[in-house]
């Protein structure tokens, strides 16, 4: 990231933007573990609000314990410094970072006897696939990258060696002119995005791919109530591409990403080629959601 002023909250403080290093032998930088998240927060009417700032910090921890990372830092502790870090950038909407990683006591591949440092940055961010993705939808190709099996990483777990395999497919699909990869799992099925969870809607239904190697995406969760008071059906079954291809709509769930219509895949047009109708209403409700004019939804939002 680029030379700015601006405060980063390091190890229990406030540091200056500048000052938040660490060492080029940091063991994460050599071996890849390190878990993170992204969330976003939204201007509303009463100021900035994180959305599902529980959820996102639940997460943080879960992927830090089932890679066996001891995090020094409570629920309540991360959660306030994440609000801390917005409101110290003076920031109305921005995408905020926080991330486990260890240190340079030592070298080798066992992490043991290295320390756990936590880190939280925020900055703005807008549409994370245009402006123009989220109207008018996206051009998506299938990646020869698979997503890991279950067994090589750990799925539920948000951790930065998992986005090596992400940015193969991305780098792959991205220099051939589609806007974003998606994977498939080992055994061919349509698992996720290199950063999106995915949906389709046919015959009025919301299908989703089972979740199994693929992040339990909290947008994706927040699809399932928008669907739910929507009367929209959902099914999760296993999908291959060519159902994608044949869905009336398509598109992809993420905090960066927001919702964001999949026009086409594989040089398929998907339904008309355009924002389908259910689409378009579900991302209008998030929307409405995220910025604080669905009065239902204000547990999911935490004012800076
Ligand atoms: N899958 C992957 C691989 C991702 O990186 C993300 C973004 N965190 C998602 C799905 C969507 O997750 P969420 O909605 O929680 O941001």
């Amino acid at each position: 990231m680029s030379d700015r002023d601006g405060t980063i909250w390091y190890d229990g403080e406030l540091v200056p933007w500048r000052e938040a290093t660490t060492h080029v032998l940091t063991h994460s930088l050599h071996y890849g573990l390190a878990v993170f998240e992204g969330l976003r927060a939204y201007e509303t009417e009463r100021g900035p609000a994180i959305f599902r700032l529980r959820e996102h910090t639940e997460r943080l921890l879960n992927s830090a314990k089932i890679y066996m990372m001891p995090i020094a830092y409570s629920l309540e502790t991360l959660m306030e410094a994440q609000k801390a870090v917005v409101r110290a950038n003076n920031l109305t909407s921005c995408y905020i970072r926080p991330i486990a990683f260890y240190g340079s006591e030592k070298m080798g591949v066992s992490p043991r006897g290295a320390k756990v440092h936590v880190a939280i940055a925020a900055w703005p961010w807008g549409a994370y696939l245009g402006e123009e993705g989220l109207q008018k939808g996206i051009r998506v190709k299938t990646s020869s990258f698979q997503r890991q099996h279950v067994n090589v990483t750990m799925p539920r777990a948000k951790v930065a060696s998992t986005y090596a395999n992400s940015i193969l497919a991305n780098l792959e699909v991205t220099s051939q002119g589609y806007d974003e990869a998606l994977l498939l799992d080992t055994m061919g099925f349509v698992a996720e995005g290199a950063g999106e969870n995915l949906f389709l809607v046919k015959n009025g239904q919301l299908i989703e791919p089972e979740i199994a190697c693929a992040l339990t995406g909290i947008t994706r969760d927040t699809v399932h109530h928008i669907a739910r008071e929507l009367g929209i059906p959902l099914v999760s079954r296993r999908l291959t591409r060519d159902d994608v291809y044949i869905a009336d709509e398509a598109f992809f769930t993420g905090t960066a990403a927001e919702v964001t219509p999949i026009r086409e895949l594989d040089d398929r047009v998907i339904g008309s080629g355009s924002r389908g109708p259910i689409t378009e209403k579900i991302q209008a409700r998030y929307f409405e959601i995220v910025n604080g004019r669905a009065p239902e939804y204000d547990h999911w939002l935490t004012y800076v």
